[in-house]
């Protein structure tokens, strides 16, 4: 008796939650992980689920001749394998027969078609897939395999609330955390890289304080609008000016509101920016630029009061490490064959999946597989429409072939985890 993973990815795909709000998805993760026999957690971090298989043939074993086991701890090398299940607010238009029509009401109280426009789906299906193939193989390894099911990865959060409600203390502590994220490459394809895989990113709202008064009268104001103006045409010689040609920042200004009537010079303005860098060091450069010029150009407006700059959500770098990460294509290599590894480059996206290497303080192997029809794959290769004809994450016409994606996903995880465990 086995799973039928693609009933299970297509009811998934069809019941999509958002972020946070994940129970029946979760509901569905940890029943199939006690089925295969995993100790089960639920409502960590809000909704998530961790799962925990300690596994030791020789102890089998021993139990067997009735030799008296020792202790209960953790056994052999601990390995975190993660996904994330939450859905986003985009309305499906992909036209499949088993697309989403869920709605939902998002924080904001605004009422949004939910889809897994970013195959968190997928992810849920190949972990439960490569599970339930772990557990057959239990005699071919040992150690302790912990299954991180986690929520809300699309608001940044899910793992440090998953953290936050102490999974490094309830659960077996990592030597080495693992996870995957189903991609616009070719089904069949791994993408992964050593170092920085994922940006880090910083949302930031400003609040530029200047003083109100008549439209007519701009002497007896200091404007927030030149001074936003300002702000915002500087900010862009961060990257020009300031940063090396070759490296990957982005700092985009995505909000502006102030005022209300041609006639009113209004007292502040507030923006909203989104940055990227591609590691820690940079991050720190930038953060330092992005907060002197805003300070600067409220200071050469006269303004009385300094701005206000608040984070909205940070995430770090996915940073791969280089020797873990070495051991896992070279799994790769075995599973798949060498040609189908490659190299992505550093994904601009940003992710949460590093908190729980970085909290923990061990390595993190993150990469992507492919999701895409190979032939259409090549075709809008060939004519040079990659980006115009393959829908990526987060598009309304997202849609992952279900096969040989499932397949490739769960062997993917297999290779990765058996690498690490004994
Ligand atoms: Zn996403
Ligand atoms: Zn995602």
């Amino acid at each position: 008796m086995s799973i039928d993973l693609e009933a299970l990815y297509v009811d998934l795909h069809s019941n999509p939650e958002l972020s946070f709000q994940e129970t029946r998805t979760a509901g569905i993760a940890a029943a199939h992980l006690r089925e295969l026999g995993l100790d089960v957690q639920e409502g960590i971090g809000r909704t998530g689920v961790v799962g925990v298989l300690t596994n030791d043939p020789s102890l089998r074993l021993a139990d067997a001749r009735s030799v008296q086991a020792t202790g209960s701890g953790p056994r052999g090398p601990v390995v975190w394998v993660r996904a994330d299940m939450d859905a986003l607010p985009v309305t499906e238009e992909t036209g499949l027969p088993y697309a989403s029509t869920a709605v939902g009401v998002d924080p904001d109280g605004e009422t949004v078609g939910i889809m897994h426009a970013c195959g968190h789906d997928m992810h849920v299906t190949a972990m439960i897939g490569a599970v339930e193939r772990l557990v057959a193989e239990r005699d071919q390894w040992s150690g302790t395999l912990v299954v991180i099911i986690q929520p809300a990865e699309e608001y940044g959060e899910g793992a440090r609330a998953m953290l936050d409600d102490g999974a490094l203390n309830r659960f077996p502590r990592p030597d080495v955390v693992l996870g995957q994220h189903v991609g616009p490459l070719p089904a069949g394809v791994i993408g992964v890289r050593p170092g920085p895989q994922m940006s880090a990113s910083d949302g930031l709202k400003v609040v530029l304080h200047g003083r109100g008064g008549h439209g007519s009268r701009p002497e007896s104001t200091i404007d927030p609008i030149v001074m936003a103006a300002s702000t915002i045409m500087r900010l862009q010689t961060v990257v020009s000016r300031e940063v090396a040609a070759g490296d990957p920042v982005v700092v985009t200004v995505g909000s502006v509101h102030s005022g209300t009537k041609n006639n009113i010079i209004p007292a502040d303005a507030t923006l909203q920016l989104s940055l990227r860098y591609p590691d820690d060091q940079q991050r720190e450069k930038v953060l330092e630029k992005v907060h002197r010029v805003i300070r600067a150009e409220s200071a050469a407006s006269g303004a009385e009061h300094e701005p206000d700059i608040t984070t909205l959500h940070t995430l770090p770098a996915t940073i791969n490490d280089a020797d873990a990460t070495a051991r896992a294509v070279a799994a790769f290599h075995a599973a798949f064959g060498e040609q189908a590894v490659i190299d992505p480059g550093l994904i601009t996206g940003s992710e949460d999946v590093s908190w729980f290497a970085r909290d923990a303080g061990v390595p993190l192997v993150f990469w992507f597989w492919g999701g895409v029809d190979p032939q259409q794959f090549a075709a809008a290769t060939a004519k040079g429409t990659l980006d115009s004809d393959i829908p990526t994450n987060h598009s309304p016409f997202f849609a992952p072939v279900i096969h040989p994606t499932i397949e490739v996903g769960v062997t993917a995880m297999v290779a990765a985890a058996r690498e690490f465990l004994a």
